[in-house]
């Protein structure tokens, strides 16, 4: 009889066990290989990649904006990080160049959002270049939300004691080295919830030697950086009642003729590639992702809430989930704007517009409901004459994602 009893409070407890449990806590991290053509990291061994994209995906992906449109971006890498950031083009948030002069803050980082969650959220920058947390994310700047991240190694390029210039700038690989050690270390002891590692050497490695067998080297060797934080992270689902993402990507390509320059729009330049471990959406099988998309699918999986009017301004959508529509673009023909997309679903599309972008100067746009459609007909036809102007934002909100595109007349 006691036997029984025992039984009867095992199973109890087990079963409220299993159902407080069976959500795990989720975490994610996202790597910056900096200008590793796509070309290139396809073409070299990288079996950690490899391992990452076997369980979730592997897809060539795209920065610089659309070419020759309002959208369109330098190749540059500080320029590049922002797009991740931020999830908006140059147009949004201002940042032409590695001098970071003029940052509009008003786009908020995704650390921004991060920080604003409801819950606590642990952060983490660890960076083999110091002026991404201060300057892009802009950590304890009133204008940049007066965040704190949690968990931060940066600045290791100015300890000139540690880490004295070197030929061939070897100095910034040990950077690395470090960088991606302590990541793992970070990751192992404390698991912050979102991580951002920037690892540097490759853009130093392409433009002193270009397309080389000492390019295809390095790149080998940032697999096995890359191994080290992949491993901590295996450990941790092992371990702990956690699971993770990890999405892995470069800023930029190089230039064709010799693998050396960026900054431009060639093909090259502009043709980036992204992995991760978490299963991809047709959106991100079928069509060619952004590096504007990683944001958004980070705070998806994280299940983090977006501030409404900072989501409306968002150029990239989640590559994981439900999706709508995506690649919208708007073809001015007289009276009309024609907007087309590509679609996911038939739910229904609601489409706003607005003739202002105070959301620049921080202020609200006074968006205005234009029309409806499903996402399936992947056409809108917009008659300007009943909202005269020489200036267009479209909002087009669907049930499981939102697209947005700007129309110069
Ligand atoms: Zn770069």
């Amino acid at each position: 009889m006691k036997q029984v009893n025992w039984l009867i409070i095992f199973i109890f407890f087990g079963c409220c066990l299993s159902a407080t449990s069976h959500a795990k806590k989720k975490k994610a991290v996202f790597i910056i290989a900096d200008g590793i053509p796509a070309d290139v990291i396809e073409r070299i061994q990288t079996p950690t990649l490899d391992e990452i994209a076997k369980k979730g995906g592997y897809t060539r992906a795209y920065v610089g904006g659309e070419a020759g449109g309002i959208t369109e971006t330098p190749t540059i890498s500080a320029v590049c990080y922002n797009n991740l950031l931020t999830a908006t083009w140059v147009n949004k948030h201002n940042v032409w160049g590695n001098g970071i002069e003029a940052p509009n803050y008003n786009y908020w980082s995704i650390f921004r959002i991060a920080e604003n969650q409801k819950k606590d959220v642990k952060t983490a920058i660890f960076s083999s270049w110091e002026d991404n947390r201060t300057k892009l994310v802009g950590e304890g700047k009133p204008e940049a939300g007066n965040i704190k991240i949690d968990y931060v190694l940066d600045g290791l390029e100015l300890d000139k004691k540690a880490y004295p210039d070197e030929k061939h700038s070897l100095n910034i690989f040990k950077i690395d080295e470090k960088i991606s050690s302590a990541a793992a270390e970070c990751i192992k002891t404390n698991a912050p919830d979102m991580m951002w590692v920037y690892l540097w050497f490759m853009d130093c490695a392409g433009h002193e030697f270009g397309d080389s067998p000492f390019f295809d080297k390095y790149t080998a060797l940032t697999d096995k950086q890359i191994a080290r934080i992949w491993e901590a992270i295996k450990y941790r689902e092992a371990n702990f009642d956690e699971e993770w993402m990890i999405v892995v990507t470069t800023d930029h390509g190089r230039t064709a003729s010799n693998g050396k320059g960026h900054g431009g729009q060639s093909e090259r330049e502009r043709t980036t590639w992204i992995y991760t471990n978490v299963q991809p959406n047709t959106y991100f099988k079928q069509q060619q992702p952004g590096i504007i998309d990683i944001a958004p699918s980070v705070c998806r999986y994280m299940n983090f809430s977006i501030p409404q009017e900072i989501q409306y301004e968002q150029e990239g959508m989640p590559f994981i989930g439900k999706v709508d529509l995506s690649n919208v673009k708007a073809q001015v023909n007289g009276k009309q704007i024609i907007l087309t997309w590509e679609s996911y679903s038939n739910s229904p599309v609601q489409i706003y517009a607005a003739t202002t972008n105070n959301f620049k100067e921080g202020k609200l746009d006074g968006w205005k409901k234009v029309g409806k459609a499903k996402a399936g007909e992947k056409k809108f036809v917009f008659d300007t004459s009943a909202m005269e102007s020489s200036f267009y934002k479209f909002s087009l909100r669907g049930k499981n994602n939102m697209q947005t595109v700007w129309v110069k007349k």
